[in-house]
């Protein structure tokens, strides 16, 4: 931890009593039930298939009696079929930046933007924000949450906002140095390509003032924090959300850097088996849901995420008492399916992070002939190794193949490139191509 402040924006809501909090989340639960029962045809009809009226949901144990909702269901309803308010009460649509497939949209009241702001205000606080920091927001602006998301938030503490949206990568640091920028947000990948970029122009970080970035919007890993934080010496945290419940700030990490504080008091978050979707205990490993609780334009039911995590009901050092989220292990849609083996791309990264030569940066084909399916990984090394005799390369090669063989449980192709021949990325990285027509 490169920081010792250790504020907490509002200490009512994030250090609560776990039983107070159960009590606050059943509350809020009857009456958005309630609500969406009666303002939303879909919930309504679906309770209704199930045979659960609103008076049947007491406490949070009641969740599970109540249906599943999923990104298909945005997608039919799209754009204003789920609204739970006239529309004229909403003052914010964002968007998802469509990683997988087609846009969905999200409508959100005054109310729920200020929710929001909260939520994001409580991230950056807990990354050691206030309003003697300068805050540059290299997430993109638009419908895509994260930009906005941050730029109210770090608002919100008062802390000096540069709004540089993403991309530009000179320009993003020449910033960072004239204004002595404390703290950033971007995904993590492009937090990297940033550090990366300082260091290849020989900068010193000592002309920066730079402490702490708060990264998101795609999974990646303690290796890769680790990489981001020697190179631009912050502290790196993670904070999670999506544009569905309410774009970023649904769960945000604190500095001791041991899974993300999820805001409670606005969401109700279960783990359940994604093939089954049985709930399951904490500590267990399975697919996020959420439920908002004081959402007033789209409020949602049990939202699937398809995103894979563990939950920590501990009390956290830092005295936050909310349930901590560990990071995302991957995100079941995203799991690739090759010759029956699951095969997840966070699994290639940590094989290469952990191996020295190796970048984080790689992209990965899957091809089908007939009906086989073969993969081939291009994988980043460094100069060093790149320029070293071909034998010695060859024995590098097969070496990843070994280790990679033996963490996906699969043979792939492996073909080394020079380093910083493959795409970086401003905004989520896109590392895998399937070719395959399935
Ligand atoms: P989409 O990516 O589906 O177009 P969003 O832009 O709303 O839509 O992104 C939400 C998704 O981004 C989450 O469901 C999750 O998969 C991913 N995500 C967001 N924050 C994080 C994070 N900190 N770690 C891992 N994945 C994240
Ligand atoms: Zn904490």
């Amino acid at each position: 931890m490169k920081q010792k402040a250790l504020k907490i924006w509002n200490p009512g809501m994030e250090c609560m009593d776990r039983e107070q909090m159960r009590d606050l989340q059943s509350a809020r639960l009857r009456e958005t039930v309630r609500r969406v029962y009666d303002n939303v045809p879909m919930y309504r009809a679906r309770m209704d298939e199930k045979g659960v009226k609103p008076e049947d949901i007491r406490t949070v144990d009641d969740l599970r009696y109540l249906p599943f909702t999923d990104k298909p269901d945005l997608r039919e309803y799209f754009p204003f079929g789920l609204l739970a308010v006239p529309k004229d009460r909403i003052v914010r649509i964002q968007g998802s930046s469509g990683t997988t497939g087609m846009p969905i949209v999200a409508g959100y009241t005054a109310k729920d933007v200020e929710t929001w702001t909260e939520m994001v205000a409580r991230g950056v606080t807990a990354a050691g924000g206030g309003p003697e920091d300068v805050v540059q927001v290299c997430y993109g602006y638009g419908l895509f949450t994260g930009g906005l998301g941050l730029h109210q938030g770090a608002t919100k503490v008062g802390a000096m906002v540069v709004p540089m949206s993403s991309g530009n990568t000179k320009r993003q640091i020449a910033m960072m140095k004239s204004l002595g920028v404390t703290m950033f947000g971007c995904t993590p990948s492009y937090a990297m390509h940033i550090g990366e970029t300082i260091r290849d122009m020989g900068m010193d970080l000592k002309d920066f003032r730079l402490k702490s970035a708060v990264l998101g919007a795609e999974p990646w890993s303690e290796n890769i924090r680790t990489r981001i934080e020697e190179l631009l010496d912050i502290d790196a945290l993670d904070i999670y959300g999506l544009t569905e419940i309410a774009g970023p700030g649904v769960a945000t990490e604190c500095l001791f850097k041991n899974g993300m504080h999820v805001n409670e008091d606005n969401v109700i978050v279960e783990i359940v088996n994604p093939e089954t979707l049985e709930p399951l205990p904490y500590g267990e490993k399975g697919e996020l849901v959420f439920s908002t609780i004081t959402k007033e334009g789209m409020p949602l039911l049990r939202y699937r995420t398809h995103d894979l995590s563990r939950l920590n009901p501990e009390k956290c050092e830092c005295g936050r008492t909310n349930v901590r989220m560990e990071r995302i292990m991957g995100r079941t849609d995203d799991m690739l399916i090759i010759r029956g083996v699951n095969v997840f791309p966070s699994q290639i990264e940590t094989v290469l992070t952990n191996i020295e030569g190796c970048e984080p940066h790689f992209m990965l084909t899957v091809e089908r002939t007939g009906t086989t399916d073969s993969m081939e990984i291009q994988v980043e090394v460094n100069d060093r190794i790149f320029g070293d005799t071909v034998g010695h390369l060859e024995q590098f090669r097969r070496r990843i193949r070994e280790e990679m063989k033996s963490a996906l449980g699969l043979s792939a192709e492996i073909k080394l490139v020079e380093a910083k021949s493959l795409p970086r990325f401003e905004g989520k990285a896109r590392r895998v191509v399937d070719n395959r027509k399935l």
